[in-house]
């Protein structure tokens, strides 16, 4: 990596991708996020009745996904609006891991709450609008459980680093890094899908990058188009907002894909990820660059 990046991110040394890191790659159940699977993380925006969350689970893994997404705690931007099931969602998404084999995603917005939702999921989520809440990301670092940050909506780059180096300052490696949009000028979709931002976090990093095409775009008919966007740019899983009936869900209805449009956008991505799967000329570069220095380093 130049060392110019090494520079700009000075703040953030154990994020960076430096010559004595590999990958990292995050352990979860029987697979792992940043290796070579493509993972992709899938469901509701909220869980909201078992038949809900159940028949979305069955779907979802056998389309192809690997973890299971679903808020029980919902940061709503109105106090009027459906604010989640609390503990008896996370009691759900329990029982559909138990019947699916699907691991679980879920957020947690209180310091007070991570003993109980990491009790239940095996990757916290950090919404958006929590990424900077510093107390939150140290609690949720200690429960050891990995961590699914998602860049908050206002977050540059290097504030996205800035809370990930708090994760990893409190003894948890195991970060996986979300774009899911940021706000700019351009209102007319929810928010604006950062591609270039998967990438150079991809380059500077060495910390998995999973996309969200769901909230980046607001709308469903866009979410196939940014999910290829994300793997080309370089992602290395997804996460899908996808719901049985999205004109009645009760949050995120919009974004939201039904089974058969979630099945059509797996089908169509399929070539994109096998691209993926061959290193790059630069990649290949890379990986002999970093097996020479460890090669240096072990004879030291
Ligand atoms: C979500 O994943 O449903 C969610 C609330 O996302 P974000 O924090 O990115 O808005
Ligand atoms: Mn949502």
């Amino acid at each position: 990596m130049p060392e110019s990046w090494q520079e700009r991110f000075a703040e953030t040394p154990d994020v960076l991708l430096g010559a004595r890191r590999q990958r990292t790659t995050v352990p979860v159940l029987d697979f792992a996020v940043g290796g070579d699977e493509f993972v992709t993380m899938a469901g509701p925006c909220s869980v909201e009745t078992e038949r809900q969350l159940m028949a979305t689970a069955h779907h979802v893994r056998s389309a192809g996904a690997r973890v299971l997404r679903g808020g029980a705690f919902k940061p709503r931007s109105s106090p009027y609006t459906f604010q989640g099931l609390g503990r008896e969602g996370l009691r759900l998404l329990a029982a559909a891991r138990e019947e699916t084999g699907l691991a679980v995603v879920t957020e947690v917005m209180s310091e007070c709450d991570v003993p109980l939702v990491a009790e239940y999921a095996d990757i916290l989520q950090i919404g958006s609008r929590s990424m900077e809440n510093f107390t939150l990301l140290e609690a949720a670092a200690r429960s050891g459980r990995p961590i699914l940050l998602k860049r908050g909506m206002v977050a540059t780059i290097g504030d996205l680093l800035q809370s990930a180096q708090v994760i990893l300052s409190n003894g948890n490696p195991n970060v996986i890094l979300c774009e899911r949009g940021i706000r700019t000028f351009e209102m007319t979709l929810r928010n604006t899908f950062d591609a270039a931002g998967i990438a150079l976090l991809k380059h500077i990093t060495h910390l998995p990058v999973i996309a969200d095409p769901s909230h980046a775009a607001g709308h469903r008919e866009l979410v196939p188009a940014l999910a290829r966007i994300g793997v080309a740019a370089g992602a290395d899983g997804l996460l899908v907002e996808v719901h049985p009936e999205p004109n009645k869900a009760w949050s995120d209805g919009e974004q939201s894909l039904d089974f058969a449009e979630f099945d059509s956008m797996m089908a169509a991505l399929k070539p994109w990820i096998a691209l993926r799967e061959a290193p790059t000329e630069e990649e290949k570069l890379e990986e002999h660059e970093l097996a020479g220095l460890r090669l240096v380093e072990a004879v030291r």
